[in-house]
């Protein structure tokens, strides 16, 4: 999941605060001294984390907080909006230019994703009603021209090419004029990385910039790569000038630190993060969401957009109901499971979950081949059985599982997995409401 050891360590550490009707400034001290260290174990750079800490103990103390009913829940709300804040404090669109075609040139070193990027904005763009124009500015990694090729036929997106024996430069005006000519309001340029950053590829990167004059400067970074992605991030700023930044591979177990300091050291917003590697696999950034993920306060709100992105948007409120309802039955397991299989990993759906946190969900376990047999097990349950699972018996379970071609031991362990997640879901809405009054407390 995203951030999965940071989420960890910071729930836990905080979690210490939760229930807490006093909160001494010694215990501030020790929860803040775990959050720091959290922090820099997930790769965060230094200053950042000093002043992340310094700013909520500050905060905290020496205000109304510590002498609130709920201090605890009020440092944690403290801390997610710092969280939030170090991120970038609210979404950063994408900005468009008043005489099109809008031109947007993605740079980064080799390898962090950009020419997948380079598809999965396109298609972004496309279904928001763009006519965009993917122009193959990579010369010289041998295989970039034709898969960028495969991504716009798979995208149903022109890709405008020159082959690799001409200069970047040209390739990148041409390509402007080519949109156009051809009536796209939107070039995405595919620029070529390197290793590291040397003089020439800065050099190439600047004369593009001067000949087609972006209405953005987009830099790929790897979030994989930490630390080293902030540097990357920093020298390209310096060099270049970068208008925003798109983090790719936060799907994958990233400690989380190039996200939460790339925004504090360059002060350029993230506009999108990569989730995958398929070309659906792109989300607008929003610094305030993703901050309650990583403290498992989950993301209902991108979790509907996703909904409403897949399916109809009445089955994607009926979805936020039985999401904020408790009254949750196997029957809405069932339903929602055929739902979310368009949507994506289950991990990746259940971490928007507001009450799962990360550790809840490595209890789940839940494997998307597992899928394929709870949706099995569910089917051969009864209508009653579904709407109240506490009827099912030892000669029910046996019964079950002969139907569904599983085992007496998969029934039992869905059974528990099921009363487990209402009961985060009920944990979660009472904490959710705690921290309501503890808000209006100020
Ligand atoms: P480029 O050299 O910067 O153009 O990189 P590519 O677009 O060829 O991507 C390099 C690798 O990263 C490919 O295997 C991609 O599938 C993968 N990749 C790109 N974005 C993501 C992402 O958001 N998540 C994951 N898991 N993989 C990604």
């Amino acid at each position: 999941m995203v951030f999965e050891g940071l989420a960890d360590k910071l729930q836990n550490a905080l979690s210490k605060l939760k229930s807490k009707g006093k909160v001494t400034e010694q215990d501030l001290k020790e929860v803040m001294r775990e959050v720091k260290l959290a922090l820099l174990e997930a790769d965060v750079n230094f200053k950042v984390v000093k002043d992340f800490i310094k700013t909520i103990k500050e905060r905290a103390i020496g205000s109304e907080v510590m002498e609130s009913l709920t201090p605890g829940q009020q440092i944690i709300k403290i801390v997610n909006e710092e969280l939030t804040t170090l991120m970038g404090t609210s979404q950063s669109k994408l900005t468009f230019s008043s005489n099109p075609p809008t031109v947007y040139m993605l740079v980064g070193l080799q390898g962090v994703g950009k020419t997948t990027t380079a598809g999965k904005l396109g298609g972004y763009l496309k279904k928001n009603g763009k006519k965009p124009l993917l122009v193959a500015g990579d010369v010289y990694r041998p295989a970039a021209i034709k898969q960028l090729q495969v991504v716009g036929k798979q995208l149903d997106i022109p890709v405008f090419n020159m082959g690799d024996k001409v200069n970047p430069v040209n390739i990148a005006k041409a390509g402007v004029e080519h949109a156009i000519k051809h009536g796209n309001d939107i070039v995405i340029l595919d620029t070529a990385g390197r290793l590291h950053i040397d003089e020439n590829l800065m050099d190439e990167l600047e004369g593009i910039k001067k000949e087609v004059r972006p209405q953005e400067i987009i830099l790929v970074v790897d979030a994989m790569t930490g630390q080293d992605a902030v540097n990357v991030a920093e020298n390209f700023n310096a060099k270049l000038g970068i208008d925003g930044i798109i983090l790719t591979k936060l799907d994958g177990d990233t400690r989380g630190g190039a996200a939460l300091s790339v925004r504090s050291v360059t002060q350029k917003p993230i506009k999108f993060a990569g989730m995958g590697e398929k070309l659906s696999d792109l989300e607008p950034f929003h610094p305030d969401r993703m901050a309650s993920r990583i403290l498992g306060m989950g993301d209902v709100l991108s979790l509907i957009e996703k909904a409403q992105a897949n399916f109809d948007e009445k089955k994607a409120m009926e979805l936020e109901k039985r999401i904020k309802s408790q009254e949750f039955s196997f029957e809405d397991f069932l339903d929602q499971l055929q739902q979310m299989k368009s949507m994506g990993p289950m991990n990746q759906i259940l971490e928007m979950i507001p009450g799962v946190n990360s550790k809840q969900l490595k209890n789940l376990d839940i494997d998307d081949k597992e899928l394929v047999h709870i949706e099995a097990i569910i089917q051969s349950m009864t209508p009653a059985e579904r709407r109240n699972p506490s009827i099912i018996n030892g000669s029910r379970r046996k019964r079950i599982a002969k139907g569904s071609g599983t085992s007496v031991q998969k029934i039992n362990s869905l059974l528990k997995q099921f009363a487990q997640t209402k009961k985060m879901m009920k944990q979660f809405s009472d904490m959710e409401k705690n921290m309501k009054k503890g808000g209006k407390m100020k």
